[in-house]
């Protein structure tokens, strides 16, 4: 239980990646901080689960990640009442795919508020309190969409090259100061956010979903197999130990061979 006594907040852990971060955390004694949209019910059942396996407690914060105020306030609630926190993940994210010229502007603010600024606030609020306990671990999902782009996801991929580029320089910032700064880039992972994105994919590349499952999704992957959530969990847990503390400033893919190719 190489976490106990430190505390994690995960944004988007209410399902899919996030969870198996903040189930990751809490397996090695951390209390964490879940965060995201969902059924209550549904949430309530896993921060419980989580304060059952971590044995240091679990909450959930309902701070939308488009909002600054929400964030700064998720953090202090953090600190007062878990202590730290000594690790964040950036991990709330959505996807829309359309071509440039139907893109809505909508959508394109909330895809780079929600992967890519809210970072920003999360660092923001957070540095000064990793910098006074001289440790702290700020990992970013990113994905390998920060490496190479796809068509129809203009805005998708702007935020994870921003994320990228946000990570290399809070990583600069905090070189000295025991805290690393990183992010994990993901290939294919089955979730609902993939799940989600098959029908417009279909639609902006005149596609069935059996293409779009093999011509588009795994066709990416050299190994031709989605990545799971449980790995992508592995590697944030290793960045965590003492052993990776001059692991900063990388982008670690995870990603099947996708961007070797
Ligand atoms: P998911 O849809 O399962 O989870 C997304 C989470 O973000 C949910 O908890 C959701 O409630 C939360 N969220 C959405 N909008 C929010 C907001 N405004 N405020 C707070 N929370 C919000 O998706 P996932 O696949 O687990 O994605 C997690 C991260 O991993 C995202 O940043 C995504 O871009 C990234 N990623 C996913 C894949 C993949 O193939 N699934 C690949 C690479 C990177």
């Amino acid at each position: 239980m190489f976490l106990t006594g430190k505390s994690a907040v995960v944004t988007g852990s209410t399902s899919g990646i996030g969870l198996a971060y903040a189930k990751a955390f809490a397996g090695e004694g951390a209390s964490v901080m879940i965060n995201g949209f969902g059924d209550p019910a549904g949430i309530e059942m896993e921060r419980a689960a989580l304060a059952a396996a971590s044995g240091a407690g679990a909450l959930y914060d309902p701070a939308d990640m488009t909002s600054p105020d929400q964030i700064a306030a998720m953090i202090r609630r953090c600190h007062a009442e878990l202590g730290g926190p000594d690790i964040i993940v950036n991990n709330a994210g959505i996807q829309f795919v359309s071509p440039i010229e139907d893109f809505p502007p909508d959508k394109w603010d909330a895809i780079i508020a929600i992967n890519l600024t809210s970072a920003f606030h999360m660092m923001r609020a957070t540095v000064p309190l990793m910098k006074a306990a001289k440790w702290g671990r700020i990992i970013s999902t990113a994905s390998a969409h920060s490496l190479a782009a796809s068509p129809g996801k203009a805005a998708y991929v702007t935020a994870k090259h921003g994320l990228a580029g946000l990570t290399k320089t809070v990583a600069l910032e905090t070189a000295t100061s025991g805290i690393t700064v990183n992010c994990i880039s993901p290939g294919y992972v089955w979730t609902p956010l993939v799940e989600h994105q098959i029908p417009d994919t279909m639609k902006a590349r005149g596609m069935t979903r059996e293409q779009v499952m093999n011509d588009v999704l795994l066709k990416a992957q050299p190994t031709r197999e989605f990545v799971t959530a449980d790995q992508v969990a592995a590697l944030a847990l290793y960045l965590c130990r003492d052993e990776a503390r001059s692991i900063t400033g990388a982008n670690l893919s995870i990603d099947g061979g996708w961007t070797a190719a």
